[in-house]
């Protein structure tokens, strides 16, 4: 007999326009490896912790198909959290999802990479991922994790040709200089199956959760990204023939 995979979740989005195209159902999962200093769903880090929800993928397939007519430009989204560390179970929704011809994307962080992880992206569509730095040291400091994982994640989706939006964080400071712009354009310049460039801009507005967590806010006194300088690094990777965002 089949089990029956049981996803625990943080939140639900009925209308979300940022994660993806068109007007998407987004699911925020629980649970993630990384720890990185600009989050802000630091109350989706841990997976022990009491989910708020959870589902089986036929009752959240139900939450989705209220909003279906409004989704038919757009589709269904996983973030989180890190949606990879529950891949039985968006991998069972996702099927069911693309049975009632929903679009599915997952955004990711690439640090996880498994048989079962190959099974979630056979029925993903397409794959926003988090590209948080190119210079070894500076992504330990941001995420706590190498960044080995997420280059390896990045060649399968090629090797598969998954189509692929990249996303980047520009953290005055840490992120927001020209030699490290021009060092990730560069890296994903070859990448064939990347389609569209997201540069989110800092900002500080996770930064209540981590007081209600009692967790110390690493970026403490940063002042959020400038439009002149997020304008800036849009120039840098438009040179490079990216599509932004
Ligand atoms: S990968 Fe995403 S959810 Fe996880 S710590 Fe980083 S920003 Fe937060």
């Amino acid at each position: 007999m089949k089990t029956i995979s049981t996803g625990k979740i943080h939140s639900l989005e009925s209308f979300g326009t940022v994660d993806g195209p068109g007007i998407r159902f987004v699911v925020f999962f629980q649970g993630c490896p990384l720890r990185c200093q600009y989050c802000h769903n630091p109350d989706t880090w841990e997976i022990s912790s009491k989910p708020k929800y959870l589902y089986e993928p036929d009752a959240l397939l139900k939450e989705v198909l209220r909003y279906k007519s409004f989704l038919s430009k757009g589709g269904v989204t996983a973030t989180g959290g890190e949606p990879l560390l529950q891949p039985d179970f968006v991998r069972d929704f996702f099927t069911l999802c693309r049975k009632e011809g929903l679009h599915t994307a997952l955004d990711t962080s690439g640090y996880l990479l498994s048989d079962k992880i190959k099974e979630v992206l056979d029925v993903t569509d397409l794959v926003l991922l988090d590209i948080k730095a190119t210079d070894p040291d500076l992504h330990k400091t941001l995420t706590g994790v190498a960044k080995d994982n997420p280059v390896k994640f990045l060649n399968y989706l090629e090797e598969t040709g998954k189509p692929t939006w990249i996303r980047h964080v520009i953290v005055p400071g840490l992120t927001d200089n020209d030699e490290q712009l021009e060092a990730l354009a560069q890296f994903l310049q070859p990448y064939k199956v990347i389609e569209k460039i997201e540069l989110l801009p800092y900002h500080r507005m996770g930064i209540h959760k981590y007081e209600q967590l009692g967790i110390p806010y690493p970026l403490a006194g940063l002042d959020p990204l400038s439009k002149e300088r997020l304008d800036h690094a849009r120039e840098i990777f438009k040179r490079y023939s990216f599509t932004i965002q």
